[in-house]
């Protein structure tokens, strides 16, 4: 292995490294108790004291309003795409859908199982190279929410400004919560697994307006009900513990960098150093169009096959790990998440360019 490596990951993805050092001490002595994070009772006024700040600190930093409630569910993002629609969408009831990605055609599955499923529109046919600009749709007015992807992990695109509609917003954050900020107030509900920008895997976050919660019909089970886990503080069951002790850390550190502002700022940094060379010669291609373009993912292809093989050989060679691209794309992507060190950023856009030269 090369001294340093930078770790590109889609998903669970690098983290900071101070974070990192720090649960290894708490793994095996948390706060001088003689105990681990991971050994404690979720009971335990140490644990209480975790979820707690955890909550205070998503609020803080996401400016989340007080009549929203913050949750920490379990099943992955995954388990969102069919308990938004079992808690939000009646039987005879219809809800709208944009479709730009993997994910969202999931969740889009998932939904018509319990009421009507619109589709406003679809990049699908032109390969999700794109996510719709204002204006290039409608949404039926009598639909229950409008729920999109705000960035597409897989094809590297990314909503630059949220959809402008009366309905009701629900999104898939998962990919970018965090990395700029939202106007949490216009969101019905917002939900996003862990393991790509706020910490490890196992945890998926969920922010959901108060009034909301009575919305669901009493057949669904307990364990499946937003309500049940909000009045609970979500300990109605084991919590996963270390991945929500995961999560506040990485929520300390983020707080300490300067806050989702910083986070903005330095995501369009990253990504804009790779962009630039993608632009910069036909070598590489970038998949996604341009006003798209997710500060998240960066998606690119090779001329050839062979050259795409060399391209990893010599990356991981140099310590760029995680650059395959997706099953469905092929490729590359390099996932720039709030923890990547620019620094790292600028060294493959430095290798990319001398690649592209000599190749
Ligand atoms: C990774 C990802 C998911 C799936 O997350 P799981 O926690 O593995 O279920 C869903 N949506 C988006 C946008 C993702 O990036």
């Amino acid at each position: 292995m090369p001294e340093q490596v930078y770790n590109f990951y889609a998903g669970p993805a690098v983290l900071p490294k101070q974070v990192l050092k720090q649960a290894a001490l708490d793994i095996v002595d948390f706060n001088q108790s003689g105990m681990g994070i991971i050994e404690i009772s979720h009971r335990s006024q140490a644990f209480t004291a975790v979820i707690q700040e955890t909550e205070a600190l998503i609020r803080e930093l996401l400016g989340v309003p007080g009549h929203y409630k913050v949750l920490f569910l379990q099943g992955g993002a995954s388990s969102q795409f069919f308990m938004v629609p079992m808690n939000l969408l009646q039987k005879d009831r219809v809800a709208s859908y944009l479709n730009t990605g993997v994910w969202s055609n999931k969740a889009i599955r998932e939904a018509r199982l319990f009421g009507q499923v619109e589709v406003p529109y679809s990049s699908e046919a032109t390969g999700f190279t794109r996510v719709p600009q204002h204006g290039e749709y409608t949404v039926n007015p009598k639909s229950e929410y409008l729920y999109f992807v705000s960035n597409n992990t897989v094809y590297g695109t990314q909503f630059h400004a949220m959809p402008e509609t009366d309905a009701m917003l629900v999104a898939d954050m998962s990919s970018d919560i965090l990395s700029r900020p939202v106007d949490v107030s216009r969101f019905g509900l917002i939900y996003a697994g862990a393991q790509k920008n706020i910490g490890p895997a196992g945890v998926t976050l969920v922010i959901i307006r108060e009034d909301l919660l009575e919305r669901v019909s009493e057949s669904v089970p307990t364990m499946l009900q937003y309500r049940t886990h909000a009045a609970a503080d979500s300990l109605f069951n084991t919590p996963p513990v270390f991945s929500v002790y995961g999560v506040g850390q990485v929520m300390r550190w983020l707080r300490d960098q300067g806050g989702v502002a910083a986070m903005d700022r330095l995501s369009k940094q990253r990504s804009s150093l790779l962009y630039e060379v993608i632009d910069s010669t036909d070598f590489y291609r970038g998949h996604a169009e341009k006003a798209s373009r997710s500060a998240m993912n960066v998606t690119f292809t090779l001329p050839t096959r062979e050259l795409e093989e060399k391209f990893l050989r010599e990356t991981t060679e140099q310590g760029f790990i995680g650059l395959k691209g997706h099953r469905l794309l092929g490729g590359f992507r390099a996932s720039l998440y709030n923890a990547f060190p620019l620094e790292g950023v600028a060294k493959l856009a430095e290798f990319m360019q001398a690649f592209a030269r000599k190749n």
